[in-house]
């Protein structure tokens, strides 16, 4: 649906060019929730004023639903546009206009005569739960209504993309839910392809079906949510992700002295990753019952739900004899999940073992 070309931007700025994105490919496809996570400066906002040309790249091309929208004309540009509907951090709503008036706003510009934009902006007005709000002003709403209101404006042109600018960036966690939420039920009803533009990892994890990672203006790192969560490449990556998933030992073990090589009293530290169905697969209870010599200690343990998929961590502990330790460590290799050794910590070092 979406698919960017070697694009490039660069801002003229009185100290100088401004190089915001150096180089970008994204490919989205239609149905899609596409995610695109940076920091601040990474060149988000710049990216994605560039799939409806309100920024015009330097370099590259920006195909929508097949149209070569750099090729338009400007008339054919404002048809095209139509197919796009953005929301915004900050709403961009008119204060001096009713709910209403607001969401009729991009209809009254085409010159869509008043009944049928009253078939248009009642049904909306449902679909974002605003049917009694109709005739109220925007100072007279939360934010989260304001969102609403914005999400509405920006479907009242039947658009087949959504572009969403730090959507939810400016409301507390419990509002920013809910319209994510909404997000998913109008991509499941309408069928829309969503660009979802986010600080935060928290929305990308609840939201998108695929994430790419803009550092710098470039891509650092793309894939499902899934992948990219369970098998972060990149160190910017980790460390968004770290703020969601603490990827930390517990705090028995950190700065304690864990060590490279196995002794006889000391525990293997194990960091296990489940993935779907084998987060619910019995494992380690499996492991147990085959390998009663090693003592297994459980020391961290987790159950999220990443794109609906179960996704399960834990730390285990391990001790007893070497060979013994290294088959049961074969043993769930040969299981669907991640294992990764994090050392060896001596048993009496530590209260928790
Ligand atoms: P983000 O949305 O990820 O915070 P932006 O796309 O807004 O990032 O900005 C990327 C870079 O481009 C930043 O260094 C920013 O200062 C610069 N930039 C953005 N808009 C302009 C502009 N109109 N003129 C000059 N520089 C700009
Ligand atoms: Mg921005």
């Amino acid at each position: 649906m979406i698919k960017l070309s070697h694009i490039e931007k660069t801002y003229d700025s009185p100290s100088g060019p401004v190089p915001a994105l150096k180089g970008i490919d994204l490919h989205i496809a239609k149905g899609e929730i596409y995610g695109i996570i940076g920091l601040s400066g990474a060149g988000k906002s710049t990216l994605v004023r560039c799939i409806n040309l309100l920024e015009r790249p330097t370099a590259g091309q920006v195909i929508v639903d097949g149209k070569d929208m750099m090729s338009l004309s400007a008339a054919e540009l404002r048809e095209a546009r139509k197919d796009i509907g953005m929301i915004f951090q900050h709403f961009n709503l008119l204060s001096s206009a009713t709910v209403y008036d607001n969401i009729a706003f991009p209809l009254r510009l085409s010159g869509t005569e008043e009944g049928k934009i009253r078939e248009k902006v009642e049904p909306l007005l449902k679909l974002v739960g605003l049917e009694n709000k109709a005739s109220q002003y925007p100072s007279q709403l939360s934010g989260g209504q304001k969102q609403r209101v914005g999400i509405a404006r920006a479907l009242a042109s039947d658009p087949k993309v959504l572009l969403c600018d730090e959507a939810t960036s400016a409301l507390d966690p419990q509002t920013t839910r809910s319209i994510l939420e909404l997000i998913k039920d109008i991509n499941a009803k309408l069928h829309l392809t969503v660009v979802v533009i986010t600080h935060e990892m928290q929305v990308i994890k609840d939201l998108c079906d695929k994430v790419a990672v803009i550092d710098k203006g470039i891509i650092a790192e793309e894939g499902t949510v899934l992948e990219v969560f369970t098998n972060p490449k990149e160190p910017i990556t980790k460390e968004f992700i770290s703020v969601l998933l603490s990827n930390e030992l517990p705090v028995a073990f950190r700065g304690g002295a864990i060590q490279q090589e196995y002794s006889e009293d000391s525990y293997l530290l194990l960091r296990l990753t489940f993935i779907g169905e084998s987060a619910d697969d019995p494992v380690l209870a499996g492991m147990i019952r085959q390998f009663p010599e090693v003592e297994c200690t459980m020391l961290f343990g987790d159950l999220d739900q990443i794109s609906g998929q179960p996704f399960g961590r834990m730390i285990i502990g391990l001790t007893g004899r070497k060979e013994r330790i290294q088959a049961a460590m074969e043993y769930l290799a040969a299981k669907d999940l991640k294992e990764e050794v994090i050392g060896y910590v001596r048993r009496h070092d530590h209260a928790a073992l």
